[in-house]
């Protein structure tokens, strides 16, 4: 008779084990009290993507060609478990898409990035919120989020996005998506 498999190892272990070598046991703790975001790592594992900590300012950022999202070292706690949500969503649930010079228009694909930027947020409102129901403090920032998306739900978190200034180059996120659709289309091939 064959013998049956042994039982694999529990993979949500393995990551939580790997996730605490880099960001320490708290972190980890504080992670497991949040059932979405167990749900996400699950599945960022499965996809193959990786976690890394980065040096630097403190940042979350997703890397298509290296499929890991970075966080920074040096954010606090709680702004990295909502960042490893944020950034699940730009990998794995609405990735982006480069624009089709020729094809893609200017608005639509700064409409499109919107889009994908205001469902990262909704997700990681559902992580805010499970972290405050387990007593974890929370940034003021966050709580901002919170309360439009309490006030008027998705739309409210499109309509502050158009107005809000990206950390990374001090545009608003429509000018932001619009000078990465004209370094990407050759001035020939854009669409309005
Ligand atoms: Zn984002």
């Amino acid at each position: 008779m064959p013998r049956k498999p042994s039982a694999p190892k529990s993979s949500a272990n393995s990551s939580f084990r790997n996730l605490k070598r880099q960001f320490g046991r708290r972190m980890v703790e504080a992670l497991q009290k949040s059932p979405t975001l167990i749900d996400d790592i699950e599945r960022i594992r499965e996809a193959g993507v990786r976690i890394r900590l980065v040096d630097g300012p403190c940042r979350a950022y997703y890397d298509r060609k290296k499929r890991t999202i970075y966080i920074g070292r040096w954010c606090p706690r709680n702004y990295k478990l909502i960042s490893i949500a944020h950034e699940f969503v730009h990998a794995l649930v609405k990735p982006t898409v480069d624009p089709v010079p020729g094809k893609t228009g200017r608005q639509e694909f700064i409409d499109r990035c919107i889009e994908e930027e205001t469902e990262a947020i909704v997700h990681e409102i559902e992580i805010v919120k499970e972290l405050i129901k387990a007593g974890i403090p929370v940034d003021p920032k966050e709580l901002e989020w919170l309360k439009r998306y309490r006030r008027g739900g998705r739309t409210a978190i499109r309509k502050a996005l158009q107005k809000t200034i990206t950390s990374t180059t001090g545009e608003d996120y429509p000018e932001y998506y619009g000078s990465w659709y004209d370094e990407i289309v050759p001035v020939a091939q854009r669409i309005p």
